[in-house]
C-alpha cells in the first residue's frame, strides 16, 4: 500500500482531495512503474485539483500531478531497468492519466525521459514542465535569431514559475531581460533572478486602438496571453520573436496583424504536452547545462501531498512564487 492524494467526486460532481492508502492493482495500465520521489504544482494542476477538474480532469477517482521524478521499480519495456532515475511530464498525465500526486505511478515508457546528467529528482521537479517549457520557449527565440546583442528581452508573469526559469536562464545567457509582474514585492526575488527592470502589470494590461508602438523588445517569453500578449506584439522590434507559452492573463488575443505585416514579428507557439522525444532531451540538456542551479534553489518552495489542495487554488490566482517542489514520501 502505498499513498495517493486521490481526486473522488461527490453526487453533484463537485470533486476533493484526500491522502488515501491504494495499492498497485489500482493503478492504470503502462510498461513502467516509478517509485516517485518529487512532483510540482503548475498552473495546469491548479486546474486539476479544482473542484470542477478544469474540465481537464474527465474521470473520477482520478490522481493528479503532471509531472514527476523518480526511480523505476518495474519496466516491461526494454528502454528502462529498476533502479533507473527518470522524469515524467505532459501526455496528459495528471489529466487523463493518473499522474505524479502518489508515491507510485505507471505510466508508458515513451512518456518517460531519463533523469538528465546533472540534476537530481528534486532539481527535475523543481524545473517541472513550467521550466521545461520555459526552456523550450527560449530555444524558438534562439532558433529564430535571438541573440543578446538583439537588445531587451521581455518575460510576462516574470515570479511565475514559467516566468521565473525563463528569467534565470535568459540571464545567465547573457540576456538584458525585463520582466512584468503584478507583484511589486517580488522585485528582490527577479533582481537576484537576473532581471535588469521590472515592468509594472498595468503598464501592459490595458488594450490600445495603436497596433504599433515604440520597438522595445527583441524577444518575449509569455506566460500571461490576453490583452498583455496583444500590446508585447505591438511593441516589439523588427523581425523580433515572441513565445506563445501561457494564459495566466486570459486565452482571448485582442490583436491587429500589423505587427507581422509590417514589422515582421513572430509569434511562436510553444507547447510541452507531445514534444517529440529527441527535442525533449535536448531541452533537457539545455535545462541542465543553462540554468543556475544556485537560482532555481532560490525559486523552490517546499510543499507535502497535503499541502496541494491549497496549492492549486493558490496558484490559479497568480499568489504561487517561483517554483513548488513537492515530496510526495
Ligand atoms: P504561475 O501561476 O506560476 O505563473 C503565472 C504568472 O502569471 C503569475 O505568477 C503572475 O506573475 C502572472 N499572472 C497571473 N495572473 C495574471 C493576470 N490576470 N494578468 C497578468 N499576469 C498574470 O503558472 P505557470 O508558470 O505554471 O504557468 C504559466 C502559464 O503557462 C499558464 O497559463 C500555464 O497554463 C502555461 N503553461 C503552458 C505550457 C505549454 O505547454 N504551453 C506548459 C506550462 C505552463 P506575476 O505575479 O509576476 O505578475
Amino acid at each position: 500500500m502505498f499513498n495517493a492524494l486521490l481526486l473522488t467526486q461527490d453526487d453533484a460532481g463537485v470533486a476533493s482531495a484526500n491522502i488515501t492508502q491504494i495499492d498497485d492493482s489500482q493503478l492504470p495500465e503502462g510498461d513502467v512503474t516509478v517509485a516517485v520521489e518529487y512532483s510540482t504544482v503548475n498552473y495546469k494542476d491548479g486546474l486539476c485539483l479544482s473542484p470542477k477538474g478544469g474540465g481537464l480532469v474527465r474521470n473520477y477517482p482520478h490522481v493528479g500531478g503532471i509531472d514527476f521524478a523518480g526511480t523505476v521499480e518495474a519496466s516491461d519495456d526494454p528502454r528502462y531497468a529498476p533502479g533507473d532515475k527518470v522524469v515524467l511530464t505532459g501526455w496528459r498525465v495528471g489529466e487523463v492519466h493518473w499522474g505524479g500526486y502518489a508515491q507510485k505511478a505507471r505510466v508508458k515508457a515513451d512518456w518517460l525521459v531519463p533523469l538528465p546528467e546533472g540534476l537530481t529528482p528534486r532539481q527535475a521537479m523543481a524545473v517541472g514542465t513550467a521550466g521545461f517549457t520555459a526552456m523550450l520557449a527560449v530555444m524558438a527565440l534562439e532558433d529564430h535569431g535571438l541573440t543578446p546583442d538583439k537588445g531587451e528581452v521581455l518575460v510576462t508573469g516574470a515570479a511565475g514559475g514559467v516566468g521565473s526559469v525563463a528569467t534565470a536562464i535568459l540571464a545567465n545567457l547573457g540576456y538584458d531581460v525585463a520582466g512584468v509582474t503584478g507583484r511589486p514585492d517580488t522585485e528582490g526575488y527577479l533582481t537576484d533572478l537576473g532581471i535588469s527592470r521590472v515592468v509594472p502589470r498595468e503598464e501592459l494590461s490595458e488594450t490600445t486602438k495603436r497596433p504599433l508602438e515604440a520597438e522595445t523588445w527583441a524577444g518575449c517569453v509569455d506566460a500571461v496571453g490576453g490583452p498583455m500578449l496583444a500590446r508585447v506584439l505591438g511593441q516589439m522590434k523588427y523581425g523580433g520573436s515572441v513565445s506563445a507559452v501561457g494564459l495566466a492573463g486570459g486565452a482571448n488575443l485582442p490583436a491587429t496583424v500589423i505587427p507581422f505585416l509590417l514589422r515582421g514579428v513572430n509569434l511562436l507557439g510553444i507547447d510541452s504536452v507531445m514534444q517529440p522525444y529527441d527535442n525533449r532531451l535536448r531541452a533537457w540538456k539545455r535545462v541542465a547545462s543553462d540554468l543556475p542551479m544556485d537560482k532555481l534553489e532560490a525559486m523552490i518552495k517546499p510543499a507535502v501531498l497535503a499541502d496541494l489542495p491549497q496549492l492549486g487554488a493558490d496558484i490559479l490566482e497568480g499568489k504561487v512564487k517561483g517554483r513548488v517542489v513537492v515530496d510526495v514520501n
